[in-house]
């Protein structure tokens, strides 16, 4: 078995959060292609990918789906994981103590993985790997340079989806990403 699997087996057990345990139906770990130097990083599974165990299967993911593929991207060509790996009831936001209990888990990703470009989707990401105080409005479309990583925040799809003029901002963030991807060579 693959480090990566090894590490699904591992998290699919955790425990941690008891509302989250007692709501999910199961732990949605991640998908894709754990080779790929592009890794993307949502919130927490919505009751679609905790019904599929895949991470952007719902509304919001099909529509970040077909505005990659419009840009000539198969999403599956990336790793696609959460901050959180367990839907929150009701959709509410996680909580710090729900976000800390699963921060190793993404951690560990990261190290399996070790991607060069990190694509943030929402302010979670940002905020868990940049820097708490920075908000998605301000930093989008701008790629961040640390650690050797290029970290790439977006607004998240469902936030575009409820708001024309943060989709039109989306739209031309995922053109920009598209033009990150040509001066690194990865396209
Ligand atoms: N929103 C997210 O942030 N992640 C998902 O997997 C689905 C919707």
């Amino acid at each position: 078995m693959s480090l990566i699997e090894e590490l699904r087996e591992e998290v699919s057990g955790c425990r941690r959060c008891p509302e989250l345990v007692k709501n999910r139906s199961q732990v949605v770990f991640g998908d894709g292609n754990p080779f790929s130097r592009v890794l993307m990083i949502g919130e927490a599974p919505g009751v679609e990918e905790d019904q599929q165990g895949i991470p952007f299967v719902g509304r919001a993911g099909r529509f970040l789906t077909e505005e990659l593929a419009k840009i000539g991207i198969d999403r599956k060509k990336y790793y696609i994981t959460n901050v959180l790996k367990c839907r929150p009831p009701e959709n509410r936001d996680p909580t710090a103590e729900e976000i800390a209990n699963c921060a190793g888990f993404l951690g560990a990703q990261l190290a399996l993985i070790k991607p060069l470009i990190i694509v943030l989707l929402g302010r979670y990401g940002l905020q868990e790997l940049v820097k708490k105080t920075f908000k998605i409005s301000e930093v989008h479309g701008k790629p961040i340079r640390g650690n050797g990583v290029i970290f790439f925040p977006m607004y998240h799809p469902a936030a575009a989806l409820r708001d024309p003029r943060v989709k039109e901002a989306f739209i031309l963030d995922i053109k920009r990403f598209r033009k990150l991807l040509e001066r690194e060579g990865i396209l």
